[in-house]
């Protein structure tokens, strides 16, 4: 597997861009994703909190570890002591504990509010007006430990390229009516091996790419 050849090519596809890649290295081994590092990249993606935590134990401790999969509050305290971005917020109750272990841990937690949408309801994501009442300042004001630094969201699994940039076009247009009044929000991730081009075309600022550079995953998780 030509893992620092994917990384390579993706990087030389946004160089300039001012986008950042995430590399997903949900169910892959850590010899893979040590080949990714030894050649410079420290910046991966995981979507299961236990499968980070043992990640994170076992490797070096300059790696910048992003969480983009569904979050439970219950599990937020083992990745709060170095979890770099947390992409999947998807609910006030989730942002209250990850502010709760960000005091506890006496640092201030980056999150993404994943957004739905998709036109499918399997996608998880809060709604735009949820999104908007988390931003209220007097609701914001109260966590402190934690800092909004953009929006993320998942398109519709589908190979319809016009509803996938329709969704994508939808995210970024919404991003844009509130970055104005939210200086902090700098981020909008969007774009996966099959959409990242798409993604980029449509406005994304960070890219999170699994399969295509360590290979397809056989359990899909
Ligand atoms: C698995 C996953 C990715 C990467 O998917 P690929 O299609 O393998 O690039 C990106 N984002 C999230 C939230 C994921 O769960």
């Amino acid at each position: 597997m030509a893992i620092v050849e994917n990384i390579q090519f993706i990087e030389k596809e946004i160089a300039g861009k001012d986008i950042t890649l995430v590399a997903v290295s949900k169910t892959k081994p850590v010899e893979m994703l040590m080949e990714a590092y030894n050649a410079g990249f420290k910046r991966f993606g995981e979507n299961y909190v236990q499968e980070l935590v043992g990640k994170y134990e076992e490797m070096p401790k300059d790696i910048e570890w992003h969480f983009i999969g569904h979050l439970q509050s219950n599990k937020v305290k083992y990745i709060a002591p170095f979890v770099s971005l947390i992409h999947s917020v998807d609910s006030f109750k989730l942002l209250q504990e990850i502010n709760k272990q960000g005091a506890k841990n006496n640092r201030v937690i980056d999150c993404l509010l994943q957004i739905y949408i998709a036109e499918e309801d399997t996608k998880s994501g809060m709604t735009e007006e949820e999104c908007l009442e988390i931003l209220k300042p007097e609701v914001l004001g109260q966590l402190s430990n934690i800092k909004i630094a953009g929006l993320m969201g998942m398109t519709t699994l589908t190979d319809d390229e016009v509803q996938i940039r329709k969704e994508f076009k939808k995210l970024k247009d919404f991003y844009n009516s509130i970055i104005s009044e939210n200086s902090s929000l700098q981020i909008l991730s969007m774009g996966m091996s099959g959409d990242y081009t798409i993604a980029i075309e449509e406005g994304s600022t960070m890219i999170r790419v699994g399969s295509k550079i360590f290979g397809e995953r056989i359990y899909q998780k």
